[in-house]
């Protein structure tokens, strides 16, 4: 434990975003510089509680060492937080970026004071590593004559590459995107997540021997029987790609798009031309309807404001949160409170006004007469309980007419897509995800694993990671008889994970 008093003398700090003013006419990262000494004083404040509930189950899913390394911070000993970093998190620039940080929920200090700082301190101490040099490629000694096949390059599948490449496999990633990363590269802004960080690790990986093939549509233009016979095991991290519709009165009309039309047009036209090739929705002087809430819905309203919207409202179909945790809500389960995040930051910065609009439903989409949307229907509702269940009613005489020309759906996704499924013969759990139990990751057909979004539905980054860790270890295992990869819950303990690669 760093300072014994620490978490009574400091309070908690966080690392500034650039102001909003300023970062809503850029692409960059909301991100400032840390203050190395405020992020030892915020490591101080770490209690090494006896049980860090910010590692367990209810905290970080990748079980991050998180007292070890706040504790190496508050020493100044970052070289050694690096590499404790680095057992248990293969991507910690993303994580300590994108993260909602469910570990600051269960921090113990949470429970009577604002929680350690872990985020800030994680990100730090990976973006330290890179800057001095000791983030280097550490390809395989050997080979161990094994092939594998990973179908989707998000986080999930990534994770799992570089787990399996550590111990020898030859791994090649096939992705049907023109980049690699998944929803790190075309699902996440570069003011979240700059591109460069996602490219330097893959150089990284490059470096160490992870092959990887884009272009190459699993199912379409690459056979997944001829993967299946050709490599030693197949995992599938194909991510929830299947967004969830509106199918109210006036779908079909123009101006009406999925966030993820909106956003992947977006970075891809930032990354090959900045923007100059207009291969993208343009929001530019628009009336903006963002109709879901989340980080997809607050991706769209950073990336509807950087276009220049010229008006912007989100609705949101549930009630506003609590300030304070519900008492049906107690520590250390993630607090359902409200938040700000940056897109809502800087909304309220361009038009004086916070752009959520809470319990509300939208009912048709109205025509400009030319088959453009020119608004919403909408009503309001409330929430009620009865038996137990949350029900929706309808307020009468609520009904307001909000005006749209660009409307942006951010509902939620409804599982994978099922063309490279029903080719390798797949079965589906009751959610329609890709059916695999968390921890085994075997599918019905042997030799095929599942991991990430594709089989636990729509989730984070850290449990992508989670995933593709967990799977490494058990495709080690189906390939080699033992493993001595570590995985999130089964090599808890900095201990065990010492003792493994
Ligand atoms: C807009 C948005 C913002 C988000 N923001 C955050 C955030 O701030 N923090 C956070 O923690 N989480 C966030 N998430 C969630 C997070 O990005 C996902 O949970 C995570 O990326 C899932 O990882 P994955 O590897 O399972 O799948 P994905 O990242 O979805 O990757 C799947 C990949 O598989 C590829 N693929 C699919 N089918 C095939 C095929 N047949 N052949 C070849 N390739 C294929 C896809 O093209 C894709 O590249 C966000 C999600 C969205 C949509
Ligand atoms: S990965 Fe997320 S939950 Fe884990 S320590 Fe980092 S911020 Fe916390």
């Amino acid at each position: 434990m760093g300072k014994p008093t620490g978490f009574k003398e400091y309070d908690r700090k966080k690392t500034a975003w650039r102001l909003p003013v300023v970062r809503l006419h850029d692409y960059k990262e909301i991100y400032t510089e840390p203050d190395e000494q405020q992020l030892r004083t915020q490591g101080a404040r770490c209690m090494d509680c006896g049980v860090p509930f910010c590692q367990s189950a209810t905290g970080c899913p990748i079980d991050n060492l998180i007292p070890e390394w706040n504790d190496l911070v508050y020493n100044g000993r970052w070289r050694d937080a690096l590499d404790r970093l680095h057992k248990t998190n293969n991507f910690p620039e993303f994580t300590g970026r994108v993260c909602p940080a469910p570990c600051e929920g269960a921090c113990v200090l949470g429970i009577t004071n604002p929680p350690v700082s872990i985020k800030n301190i994680e990100s730090a101490i990976i973006d330290k590593g890179f800057a001095e040099g000791w983030v280097k490629a550490n390809p395989p000694k050997s080979r161990s004559g094994k092939s594998v096949a990973i179908i989707g390059s998000g986080p999930a599948g990534l994770a799992a590459a570089d787990q399996l490449n550590k111990v020898g496999h030859s791994v090649t990633v096939y992705e049907r995107s023109d980049r690699i990363g998944g929803l790190l590269m075309y699902g996440i802004p570069n003011m979240k997540l700059d591109k460069g960080d996602v490219e330097r690790r893959l150089d990284l990986m490059r470096e160490e021997g992870v092959k990887f093939i884009t272009k190459a549509n699993v199912g379409v233009n690459v056979d997944p029987k001829q993967l299946m016979a050709e490599n030693h095991a197949v995992l599938l991290s194909t991510g929830a790609t299947k967004p969830r519709d509106l199918p109210i009165p006036g779908r079909q009309l123009k101006g009406v798009y999925f966030a993820m039309e909106f956003l992947s047009a977006n970075t891809a036209s930032l990354l090959d031309s900045n923007h100059a090739d207009g291969k993208f929705i343009s929001a530019k002087g628009k009336k903006v309807v963002v109709i879901g809430g989340g980080d997809t819905g607050c991706d769209c309203i950073g990336t509807s404001l950087r276009h220049e919207c010229s008006q912007l409202v989100n609705f949101e179909l549930l009630e506003k949160p609590p300030e304070e945790r519900a008492s049906d809500n107690p520590w250390p389960q993630w607090p359902r409170i409200f938040r700000s995040d940056y897109g809502h930051e800087e909304a309220q910065e361009k038009f004086g006004i916070d752009p959520r609009e809470y319990s509300i439903l939208s009912k048709e989409f109205l025509d400009d007469g030319k088959g453009n949307v020119k608004g919403i229907r909408t009503v309001r509702v409330k929430w009620e309980k009865v038996d137990g269940r949350m029900v929706m009613k309808e307020v009468d005489g609520s009904e307001q007419i909000i005006e749209a020309d660009l409307v942006l759906l951010a509902m939620g996704f409804l599982g994978p897509e099922n063309y490279v499924s029903e080719m390798m013969g797949l079965e589906y759990d009751a959610r329609s995800n890709y059916k695999a139990e968390h921890g085994k990751f075997t599918t019905n057909v042997p030799g095929v694993f599942a991991a990430g979004d594709c089989r636990r539905g729509q989730s984070l980054v850290v449990w992508a990671i989670n995933e593709g860790r967990g799977a490494a270890r058990a495709i080690d295992i189906y390939l080699t008889g033992e493993s001595k990869l570590p995985a999130p819950g089964v090599t808890m303990g900095s201990a065990l994970v010492e003792a493994s690669v």
